[in-house]
């Protein structure tokens, strides 16, 4: 098991498969890009596939999501979720992306086992997707979605986050845009994980403010909340249900104390926070030959060591050098 010194255990491996993207979300990197791994560094298929095996079979591993930087720009994706849905005990395998070219691959990954795709959107105005993206892909971005639905990857989930000034203003627009599509909308509080460190906490906009902006136009019940367990998002029933919301304060509202993720880099270092400030590097013992006890033994001492709360709130709060997309949201 994947157990930390707070006791608690880690079942939610998040896996990066690059750190390239083709957009460039202001909360997540500057406009020109940024220097991309060179692609020696990057895990590959056979390599990702064994380190997700020994997590799965040996090491307690039950969710497996596939994330970046954009990884359907991860030629091998498909062979890589079906290698990984094939696994026993099943893992649950997830997808998060921005949508570009899902369009295109839904079916395939469906048919390779694929359970469900968190998408990207944070606006419904393809102006203010420009500008906030600084690409001109919003129907992209749609057809993925609309591609998955129809793909059975249900329900999918929206993952918004709302910057002020910017698109703060659609966060009832797009909840409407969810429920009549059958979509689940989470909105995701911006973290300082942004690659030019622009995050500021009077920009961010809040977990409160979002329900304040929307509770007049629906009725919110919180739904499990007692049993939000290691689940981030703070689910809401919207006009009594079964349509939800969910709002993801992990600024103002952390859920360290119930966190059960670890996460793999795309060059193979696991973290055991996404502000972790040190990463344990499983590439190179896998390239000098370790064998799975010891690749086993390393990625347990990694998670045990595991800080209790991510401090964004306290002064001595440092940013990880690493930004979101060579991280792995
Ligand atoms: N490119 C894919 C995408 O955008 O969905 C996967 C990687 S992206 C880093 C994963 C998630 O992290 C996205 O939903 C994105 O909105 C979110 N994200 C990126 N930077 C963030 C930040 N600074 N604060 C909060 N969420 C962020
Ligand atoms: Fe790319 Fe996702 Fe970062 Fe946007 S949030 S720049 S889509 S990695």
């Amino acid at each position: 098991m994947l157990k930390d010194s707070f006791g608690r255990v880690a079942t939610d491996l998040r896996v990066s498969l690059t750190d390239k993207c083709n957009l460039r979300c202001s909360y997540c990197m500057p406009p020109e890009g940024l220097d991309w791994m060179p692609s020696a560094q990057l895990l590959t298929a056979d390599e990702i596939v064994r380190l997700v095996r020994l997590g799965v079979e040996r090491l307690g591993i039950t969710e497996v999501r596939y994330t970046g930087g954009e990884p359907l720009l991860r030629r091998e994706l498909v062979d890589i979720v079906a290698r990984t849905t094939a696994l026993a005990p099943r893992p649950q395998v997830y997808l998060t992306t921005n949508g570009i070219g899902l369009a295109k691959l839904a079916e395939s990954l469906a048919g390779a086992g694929l359970d469900r795709v968190n998408v990207s959107l944070d606006t419904l105005d393809p102006e203010t997707f420009k500008r906030l993206a600084h690409r001109d892909r919003f129907a992209d971005v749609i057809a993925g979605l609309e591609a998955a639905d129809r793909a059975g990857l249900r329900p999918v989930k929206v993952n918004t986050v709302l910057m002020r000034g910017v698109n703060e203003t659609e966060a009832v627009p797009l909840l409407r845009f969810c429920l009549d599509r059958g979509y689940e909308l989470r909105f995701i509080e911006q973290m300082p994980l942004d690659a030019q460190h622009g995050w500021k906490r009077e920009n961010m906009v809040t977990a409160d403010e979002i329900l304040a902006m929307l509770e007049p136009e629906f009725d919110l019940t919180p739904d499990d909340l007692e049993e939000r367990g290691s689940a981030p998002a703070e689910r809401y029933l919207v006009d009594g249900g079964p349509a939800r919301v969910g709002v993801i304060g992990s600024v103002t509202r952390p859920f360290c104390a119930a966190c059960d993720r670890v996460r793999l880099t795309a060059d193979g270092q696991i973290r055991n926070c996404l502000f972790a400030t040190e990463e344990s590097d499983l590439k190179s013992a896998l390239r000098a030959g370790a064998t799975d006890d010891e690749l086993a033994e390393r990625w347990i001492a990694a998670v045990r060591g595991k800080r209790a709360g991510h401090g964004i709130d306290d002064p001595s709060f440092l940013q990880p050098s690493r930004p979101m997309s060579a991280i792995g949201g």
